[in-house]
């Protein structure tokens, strides 16, 4: 039944499942082995399901628990695949090197093709092109039998497009769509035929672009997958507005950004956005061009910062590894030493003190390399958890680190608090002063704020002029009051630091006595309460949900 379970999970979902409750009435009778496996296809379906936070706890237990490499390696491929899609980039790339490591105890086929794919798809989507290839062609040596080259040749070719290597008719790629065509594999086939249309419309020829993805529509359209079709849409769209096509343009477009998942940036929603802003600016409705243009920067810088964050991970974590060889070979080297020295106290031989002084230098080298790395490592940190303006967190560092508080508030039933700020009139100072007066003013408003901050509280810069803090052990007054300082200290940079330029900014606060300990919840009320303390004239703090708001001015 087990095997069974295994060989359904993906082709027959509903059969998986009532085979895995069955498994479960019967868990008693199974051995170790057999219940690790069961809990293995329990953590497999988790992550199918979206369920992901269950799926990497109950996978973390199995690499931890399992005595059979087979299965360790079962697990740690899944979870690479789960913290992928949870854009934890860095526990990700962990368990990627964890997963390298374990390859070459891995000798079944299936076991490897599945492992080497994941590995080709994490190192692509850093940017890691040539790496990601590696793998991808080791695959095609080693195709299991049910299985067809296409899923390797897919990787390369789409690594290939990524690094902008394809041309236009590339007769490689062609040949890589037809092969997985004839395997029934469509999503991989309709997959780099968007790739293909990307390539005719930078190549200018709109038409042949259109043409190519309005015949294989259908089939996108079938296979459910979602970033494939929100491809196509995209795409289309963006051959029609250069057809000059463009009420076809915009249904596309517009059916691309409803069907984007909301708070996800993907390629395709900033090209949907850009091409709706630049119809809308065709006709001449430059106000809808203005909202669009705004999603559209929002979305690019969304986009941008997850490629970045998963390039910053692969290195911090690549950084890590080669740091941990660095030292496993320093001990080494020192253990030699010893050895050599107690020799030499029985031998005295000349030419051992060279050997000693060759390796004490080489170990010197060693010293002065994990130094640099080190260094290094600590860059790459900062830039992938702080804002380069101002040097305080940046947005995804802020929510891990204010989730990862709140749970220890909650643990430990105290309370905490939640302030959005954002500058009064910013528009305005960039307007009058310009840009870099603007970017002088976001630095000592930041100061300001610092000037109150305790050592534990998370402080970060949520977007353009709107920055957050956490405040840990706080309730509702005292959050109040602690924002209210907050405020009065921005608003004497008006007199002091900056004169002539009028600083001031408005608060939202939330608390958990009233929002609870869900971070979306108190920020949720945090922005309601921030976005009445613009209604009541700017320069003030209000809390609490909505009706029962209290103004501070
Ligand atoms: P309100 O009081 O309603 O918040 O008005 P506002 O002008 O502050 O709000 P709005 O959101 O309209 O404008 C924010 C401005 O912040 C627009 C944008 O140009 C500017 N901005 C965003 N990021 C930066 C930055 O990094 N540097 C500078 N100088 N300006 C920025
Ligand atoms: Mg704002
Ligand atoms: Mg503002």
């Amino acid at each position: 039944m087990l095997v069974r379970a295994d060989h359904l999970k993906a082709s027959d979902n509903p059969a998986f499942v009532s085979l895995l409750d069955q498994l479960h009435l019967r868990e008693a009778s199974l051995s170790d082995e057999q219940r690790l496996l069961l809990k293995y296809l329990d953590a497999w379906q988790l992550d199918y399901r979206g369920d992901y936070s269950a799926a990497r706890a109950s996978l973390t237990a199995i690499i931890r628990e399992a005595p059979d490499a087979t299965l360790r390696f079962r697990a740690t491929a899944t979870l690479v695949n789960v913290l992928g899609a949870v854009h934890r980039d860095e526990d990700a790339f962990v368990q990627l090197n964890q997963l390298i490591e374990q390859l070459p105890g891995i000798t079944e086929r299936e076991l490897r093709w599945q492992g080497l794919g994941e590995i080709a798809q994490l190192l692509t989507a850093a940017g890691q092109y040539d790496l990601g290839t590696s793998y991808a062609k080791q695959m095609l040596d080693l195709v299991p039998p049910g299985e067809t080259a296409c899923k390797a040749s897919y990787f390369i070719e789409h690594a290939r497009y990524s690094s902008g290597q394809l041309s236009k008719g590339d007769p490689q790629a062609e040949a890589a769509i037809d092969a997985c065509a004839q395997a029934g594999e469509s999503v991989f086939a309709n997959a780099l035929r968007a790739d293909m249309a990307s390539v005719q419309i930078k190549a200018g020829h709109p038409t042949e672009a259109a043409a190519l993805l309005e015949k294989h529509y259908p089939s996108v359209r079938h296979d459910q997958y979602l970033i494939t079709i929100l491809r196509f849409d995209a795409l289309l769209a963006q051959a029609y507005l250069a057809m000059g096509q463009s009420s076809r343009a915009r249904t596309y477009a517009l059916a691309a950004v409803q069907a984007s998942t909301p708070g996800e940036f993907t390629d395709p929603l900033r090209m949907a956005c850009k091409t709706l802003y630049q119809i809308d600016q065709q006709r001449g409705d430059f106000k809808s061009a203005l909202g669009w243009h705004r999603r559209y920067m929002e979305a690019d810088k969304g986009y941008l910062d997850d490629v970045s964050a998963k390039a910053l991970a692969f290195q911090i974590v690549k950084q890590q590894v080669q740091a941990k060889k660095l030292q496993v070979d320093a001990l080494d080297k020192q253990n030699k030493i010893l050895q050599l020295k107690q020799a030499l106290d029985r031998k005295a031989v000349e030419a051992s003190r060279l050997y000693i002084a060759i390796l004490a230098l080489g170990l010197l080298a060693i010293g002065l390399w994990l130094l640099r790395l080190k260094r290094s490592q600590l860059r790459f940190m900062r830039m992938a958890q702080c804002d380069s303006l101002t040097g305080i967190y940046n947005r995804k560092h802020f929510m891990n680190e204010s989730e990862y508080s709140l749970r220890y508030a909650q643990r430990t039933a105290r309370g905490a608090c939640l302030v959005l700020i954002d500058l009064d009139h910013f528009k305005l100072i960039n307007d009058t002063h310009g840009h870099a007066t603007g970017d002088q003013v976001l630095r000592r408003a930041v100061a300001a704020c610092q000037e109150f901050m305790r050592s534990t509280d998370v402080f970060g810069r949520l977007g353009g002029e709107e920055f957050g803090v956490l405040l840990p052990e706080c309730g509702l007054d005292s959050g109040i009051e602690r924002a209210e300082a907050i405020r009065r200290g921005i608003a004497r940079l008006s007199e002091q630091a900056d004169p002539g330029i009028p600083v001031s900014a408005s608060f939202g606060v939330a608390c958990t006595g009233e929002s609870g300990y869900d971070l979306r919840q108190l920020l949720v009320d945090a922005d309601q309460a921030l976005y009445r303390a613009k209604r009541a004239g700017r320069n003030c703090v209000v809390a609490g949900k909505q009706g029962e708001g209290v103004v501070v001015a």
